[in-house]
């Protein structure tokens, strides 16, 4: 029989856990670098000007209601999503080969993707995450019954892309396999491969016929979706989550894509509905319908010209600050003489940098100095600012030495 004595307690989200022992320590020179959330200049969320205008147009719509969406969400959001990812001359458009589904976020849109192919897929193959990944990966697929196997991705030694172990993994995948790529800003690592070598990953994973499953959750940080594009002009089916929860700063309202894009041909189209078909199934027992006001927002600042302007202003602003932040990491430390070299602070790029930092040495910017990061010395480069640059370059060079 089942009863709640039988389950034993789960361990405590890492990252969450992170956050409460942050929260409840009292110190005023606290430092936190975990969670991958846009700070500004003071600590404090921020809010883009740009999502504060269409949420006032939005709001003071006498028109508005609250109404369900359709099970595939907001027309306007997901016409829009699908133009920013493949771009609006997308031959994929055109010949009605993409579908997309509004979902829960970005974690939403990796969950409906697993399912989908958990389901859908004859072979149900293994899905390779790099090493090191987004950890709710880990989760999310083994949840829908996906076996999961790792690929080398970060080199302790280059602080930079292992990109021969990453080659010779996939090579040695069975036919087939489900790859998932980030598709720009690594999380956790901050390292992208080069677009030539983004080329021979696709080159690989052709003659492997391995299906690529995307995952962008920084576009507008780093780089745009270029390696998605390019995958998609050489012809791959394949899968994208999306999420707009970074790069509108809509973290909470949980406003994100999928979209499934079937390969040319004379059927791609209605092979393509078939799949929208089947998502929508999917969706509707999960979640009936995604949540309507932050799809409201990011619809009407993507649709109009004019606030899409402003959306790029505010995009700019947050990725300048961050850049701001790394390069004066750096020269403080550099300037400090802090052992070891600190070159992949710059050229890590996106939200997050991979310090290097020992497990050791976070636990004793924690215990000691009141920082918080990941163990993996994983930090959010947001959290840092003009106020606590100084002390936290201190920290590190304290416990480096
Ligand atoms: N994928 C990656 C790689 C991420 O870093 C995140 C956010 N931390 C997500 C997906 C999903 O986030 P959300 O559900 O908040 O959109």
């Amino acid at each position: 029989v089942f009863t709640a004595s039988t389950v034993a307690a789960a361990p405590e989200d890492p990252l969450f856990g992170l956050m409460k022992a942050y929260r409840e320590d009292p110190s005023d020179k606290k430092v936190d670098l975990g969670i991958g959330a846009y700070r500004d200049n003071n600590a404090k969320p921020w809010v883009l000007p740009v999502v504060k205008k269409a949420d006032d147009a939005i709001h003071n719509d006498p028109n508005l209601n609250h109404e369900y969406l359709s099970i595939g969400g907001l027309p306007d959001l997901t016409a829009a999503a699908q133009k920013l990812i493949v771009g609006a001359d997308s031959p994929a458009i055109k010949e009605k080969r993409i579908c997309t589904l509004q979902t829960i976020s970005g974690t939403g849109a990796v969950h409906l993707g697993g399912l989908f192919l958990s389901k859908f897929h004859p072979q149900k193959p293994t899905i390779y995450l790099s090493n090191p990944t987004w950890a709710n990966h880990n989760q999310i697929f083994s949840n829908v019954g996906l076996k999961i196997a790792q690929y080398p991705y970060f080199s302790a030694k280059t602080k930079g892309l292992d990109f021969d172990g990453m080659l010779s993994a996939l090579r040695a995948a069975p036919n087939g396999s489900i790859i998932l790529l980030h598709a720009c800003a690594h999380n956790p690592t901050g390292v992208d491969p080069t677009e030539d070598q983004w080329r021979q990953i696709a080159t690989l994973m052709r003659e492997r016929a391995h299906f690529p499953f995307f995952d962008t959750a920084y576009q507008g940080f780093a780089s745009d979706a270029w390696a998605i594009r390019y995958f998609i002009e050489q012809g791959f089916e394949l899968c994208v989550a999306q999420s707009f929860a970074k790069n509108f700063g809509l973290y909470g309202e949980r406003t994100g894509a999928f979209h499934f894009v079937s390969a040319g041909g004379a059927d791609a189209s209605a092979a393509n509905a078939n799949v929208a078909s089947q998502l929508a199934i999917l969706q509707r027992s999960e979640i009936s319908n995604p949540p309507a006001y932050g799809a409201r927002i990011a619809a009407k600042v993507l649709n109009d010209p004019q606030l899409f302007k402003e959306w790029e202003d505010d995009l700019r602003t947050m990725s300048g600050r961050i850049l701001e932040m790394r390069s004066g990491l750096r020269e403080r430390l550099e300037k400090r003489g802090t052992p070891g070299s600190w070159e992949h602070i710059t050229s890590q790029i996106g939200m997050f940098s991979f310090t290097g930092l020992t497990e050791t040495q976070v636990k004793a910017l924690r215990d000691k100095w009141h920082v918080y990061m990941t163990k993996n010395g994983r930090i959010s480069m947001a959290g840092l600012n003009t106020n606590n640059i100084d002390y936290f370059a201190e920290a590190v060079d304290s416990v480096v030495r």
